[in-house]
Order: structure tokens, then C-alpha cells, then sequence
């Protein structure tokens, strides 16, 4: 079985990396001309179902180099505050990792990126801008690309993300909502952060401050257990691992209705006008809580919509199978767009080797694989909308 997988982001690469493992014949199209991400965040949180996935699909010396280039394990808990830095709620979650020592609850994206590359340098290839796909009379699957090439499988897994160019052209109307919040991401130096008198109860723990006048900050930190050049050497010396100082990653939400600006003038901002738009937007907060703005990296500041696929539903049975946000959209609110993806990764490396084994029938795999993936996908978009539109009462409420 010849297996094609558009999209080397982290729900390809993951399924790539555990595909490979059970000695099944696979290729990522990357559109991306390196391994050098995009801008999607900084740091991802990971769920235990993610982390599952992720040890399901990675040989052990990655498994090890993931759980070492971690962010120091943060038992601490989230922490709600006001604008005044008057603690409002701290909700507990159940964690069924527990206390244990290798446990992986948050990693820098990049980190990651990279990891999941590691070892599939002839599986991977960058520079292939999926365009569309054709069906032939023997019952494979071709994917033309932008630079006039084409590839023929029996199986095209779709992973090329939220704006899914294969989802385009089978499922045209599949378009993921505009939720109305607007975000900007920005990482600030942890150093930079504390210096500028970031209360220490926020230094170790994902902090939430709500303000009065409906603008939310998320604040998580991502401090590596080890560097990640230095757990390279020990796990995975190919692994290319860039070195990064510990940061935390913030996350600022406005409605679109409090925005003042729509959306042509909002994305056309830099980095340093989102910085500003940050600064101007909290000048009513404590003082401790706004000095920490002034550190974010222009150049690393961005902004975006928060989207969501409703509802989540399997694609038609056929060698054409769908996999992480191409699927199921969801607002990073919940953080779950990428355990989600893992899982699904998972479940398609368990389903196909056992077909490749001659276990299971293919179909009877495709079948099996969205089904449970439409039943865990709805509810973490559920989830995240709950987050999300938390966020929106408060706004619209203010
Ligand atoms: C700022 C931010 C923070 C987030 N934080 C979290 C978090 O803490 N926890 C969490 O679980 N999730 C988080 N998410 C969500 C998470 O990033 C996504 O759910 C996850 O990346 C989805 O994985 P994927 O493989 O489906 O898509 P992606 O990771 O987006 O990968 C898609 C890949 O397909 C490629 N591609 C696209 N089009 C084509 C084409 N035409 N041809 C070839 N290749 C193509 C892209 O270049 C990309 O590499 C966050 C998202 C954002 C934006």
C-alpha cells in the first residue's frame, strides 16, 4: 500500500513518524520549503491523550528527546485573576499522569517540529504545494502540485491544516466558522518578564487575567527541562535542535466588536503595532502585569481568528481520509487542535498496520478511524467553544 500524506505539520509528521516505525511505505508532500515552521503559536500544551499519541508514534530515543526538551512540569495549576491581580479562580483538572517524572504537559512548537522530522529525511518532501487530486479507474489516488509534479498512492491522507486545499475541492462548503474573537500571540523572554516585576505566584503556572473591560491574557511559561542542543546530543545528535531561552507565550483575545478596527486594517498591523494596540488596550491594569508587554518580541507577535469546524463530520468512504484541522478546526482556547491530531495519528498508524498485516479489511479501517475520531474531535471542539465563548459573554457583557 502506497500511502500519500499532504501536509507535514504535526498531525502528518506524528502519523509519518508511526507509520514508519511499523514498516508501512509513506511520503509527506510538504508545501513549507524547509523545516523552518510557520507562525502558529509557541508553546502547545499537551493533553495526556497527546502525549499517548505522541509516545505511540515516536521510536524511544525521540520519545526521550521530547520528554527532555519539555517545559519544566508545572504542577502548580491555571490561576484566574482581574486586572488588578486579585486572584478570582483556580480551577483544578484531573491529571491521570499524575506526579510522573517524564511527564510531557507543554513543549515548544518548533522543538517539536523538529522531532517529528527527525529520522524522516526521505520520507519528507518540502517544497510540494498540493493544488488537486484526481481519482483513476484502477482506484488510486494522484496529487498534482503546484511545480507540475504528481504523485499516485492508494491512500491520500489530507493533513494540510485549517485551510485544507483538499477539503477544498471535496467538501467545498466545509468552510470552518468565524467565531467574531481576534488574538494576538507574542512571546516575551522569561527573563525580560520577571526583571520587569511579573508577580512570582505567575512565573511557573499558566496564568488567565480577565479584565473589567472584557480583554483576556493568557500567560504560560515554557521553560526547557533541558536545552535542547545539549538533550540532542544525548538522544538523536541528527535532530537538528535549535537552542531557544525560556519564554512565555501570552495570548491576548478581543471581540471583534471591541476591536474598533476590521479585519483588513487588524491583519495588516506589525508586530510592533500589535505590541502597541497590547499596551494602549491594558494602561488601566496593574502596573506589574502591563510592564511585562513592553518586553514582547515585535518580530515575534502575530494575530489571529479564532475558527472552528461545526460540525465534524467523516469525509465519504474512499482513498481520500482526513486528518487533524483539515477535519476538525477548533480555537487554540482549549488546547487541544493538536492532541487531537496526534490522536487521530495514532488511530490511523494502529488501523493501516493492521491492514498492511492483513488483519483488517481497508475500508473496514477507513470506517473505523472516523467514526471515532468524529466522536473525540466534537468534543474537543465542544470543549474549546465552551472556552472561547466563555471569553465572548464576558466581552459582549462588559
Ligand atoms: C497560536 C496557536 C496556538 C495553539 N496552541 C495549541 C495548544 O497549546 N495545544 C494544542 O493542542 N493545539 C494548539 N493549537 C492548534 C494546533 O496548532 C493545530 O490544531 C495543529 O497544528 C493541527 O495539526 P495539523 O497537522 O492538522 O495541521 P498543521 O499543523 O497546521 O499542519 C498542516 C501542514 O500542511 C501544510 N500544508 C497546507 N497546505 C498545503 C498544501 N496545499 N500542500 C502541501 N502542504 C500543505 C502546512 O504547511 C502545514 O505544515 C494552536 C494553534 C494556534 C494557531
Amino acid at each position: 500500500m502506497r500511502i500519500l500524506v499532504i501536509g507535514g505539520g504535526i498531525g502528518g509528521l506524528c502519523l509519518a513518524q508511526g507509520l514508519r516505525q511499523a514498516g508501512v511505505a509513506v511520503t509527506v508532500y510538504e508545501r513549507d520549503a524547509s523545516a523552518e515552521g510557520r507562525r502558529q503559536g509557541y508553546r502547545l500544551r499537551i493533553s495526556p491523550e497527546g502525549e499517548a499519541g505522541l509516545r505511540a508514534c515516536l521510536p524511544q530515543p525521540l520519545q526521550e528527546l521530547l520528554a527532555a526538551t519539555s517545559n519544566v512540569r508545572d504542577d502548580a495549576g491555571l490561576l484566574a485573576y482581574d486586572e488588578n491581580l486579585v486572584e478570582q479562580w483556580a480551577p483544578r483538572f484531573e491529571d491521570p499522569r499524575a506526579d510522573r517524572e517524564d511527564k510531557i504537559d507543554a513543549v515548544d512548537r518548533v522543538t517539536l517540529r523538529r522531532i517529528l522530522l527527525a529520522g524522516l529525511e526521505d520520507v519528507v518532501v518540502f517544497g510540494k504545494n498540493f493544488e488537486r487530486l484526481e481519482r483513476t479507474e484502477r482506484g488510486t489516488v494522484v496529487a498534482h502540485f503546484e511545480d507540475g509534479s504528481s504523485a499516485e498512492g492508494d491512500l491520500l491522507i489530507a493533513a494540510d491544516g485549517t485551510n485544507s486545499k483538499v477539503r477544498e475541492q471535496l467538501r467545498p462548503t466545509d468552510q470552518p466558522t468565524d467565531l467574531g474573537i481576534r488574538t494576538i500571540f507574542s512571546r516575551i523572554p522569561r527573563d525580560a518578564a520577571v526583571a520587569a516585576g511579573l508577580p512570582e505566584a505567575l512565573h511557573d503556572r499558566f496564568s488567565y487575567v480577565i479584565g473589567s473591560d472584557g480583554h483576556h491574557l493568557g500567560l504560560m511559561p515554557m521553560t526547557f527541562r533541558t536545552r535542547p542542543s545539549e538533550a540532542a546530543a544525548r538522544w538523536w545528535p541528527g535532530a537538528n535542535l535549535v537552542d531557544s531561552d525560556d519564554y512565555y507565550m501570552s495570548v491576548f483575545n478581543v471581540h471583534l466588536a471591541d476591536l474598533g478596527l476590521d479585519d483588513a486594517a487588524f491583519f495588516a498591523l506589525s508586530g510592533e503595532e500589535l505590541c502597541r494596540l497590547v499596551v494602549d488596550r491594558t494602561a488601566a491594569w496593574h502596573p506589574d502585569l502591563r510592564g511585562i508587554f513592553t518586553h514582547a518580541l515585535p518580530e515575534t507577535t502575530f494575530a489571529v481568528a479564532l475558527r472552528a469546524t461545526q460540525p465534524v463530520e467523516a469525509w465519504e468512504a474512499g482513498p481520500v481520509v482526513p486528518l487533524g484541522d483539515a477535519v476538525h478546526s477548533m480555537p487554540p482556547s482549549g488546547g487541544v487542535g493538536a492532541n487531537t491530531a496526534v490522536r487521530d495519528a495514532e488511530a490511523l498508524t494502529r488501523l493501516l498496520t493492521a491492514v498492511v498485516r492483513g488483519e483488517l479489511e481497508l475500508a473496514e479501517a477507513l470506517a473505523e478511524y472516523q467514526k471515532a475520531m468524529v466522536e473525540y474531535a466534537t468534543e474537543g471542539v465542544e470543549m474549546s467553544l465552551k472556552i472561547a465563548q466563555w471569553s465572548i459573554k464576558k466581552v459582549a457583557t462588559s
